[in-house]
């Protein structure tokens, strides 16, 4: 893949991230997550686990933001494509699927073996 079709792949997931963590925290009940409930409702449980709810999908998209940005920062510093473990190139189809890939598909288990 060119990494001038990758950059514009990853700043349009960038962008559609960016409107779901805005629309998400506009949805978001109370000023501060966490704060602020009735604690005597019968509504507070049901409040509380959408809360949770959003509040959890808030947390995996601010994470894949953060993945997608350090992809377009890879992508400044010439090194797209790589391996950030290991250095050898991710193969052409990981980064098709997942132009935010920062590593070949065979390294994560291979360092999470190593803690075993
Ligand atoms: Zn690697």
């Amino acid at each position: 893949m060119e990494t001038t079709v990758a950059q514009k792949r990853l700043e349009e997931m960038r962008d559609d991230l960016d409107r779901t963590i805005a629309v998400l925290q506009g949805e978001r009940p109370g000023p501060v997550a966490g704060a602020g409930y009735p604690q005597d409702s019968a509504d507070a449980g049901s409040m509380l686990s959408e809360a949770d709810r959003t509040e959890a999908i808030l947390d995996s998209a601010r994470d894949q933001r953060d993945g997608v940005l350090a992809a377009l920062s890879r992508i400044e510093e010439d090194s797209y494509g790589q391996c950030v473990d290991c250095g050898h190139e991710i193969p052409e189809g990981r980064l098709d699927a997942r132009p935010d890939a920062a590593r070949r598909v065979g390294c994560p288990s291979k360092w999470a073996k190593r803690h075993r």
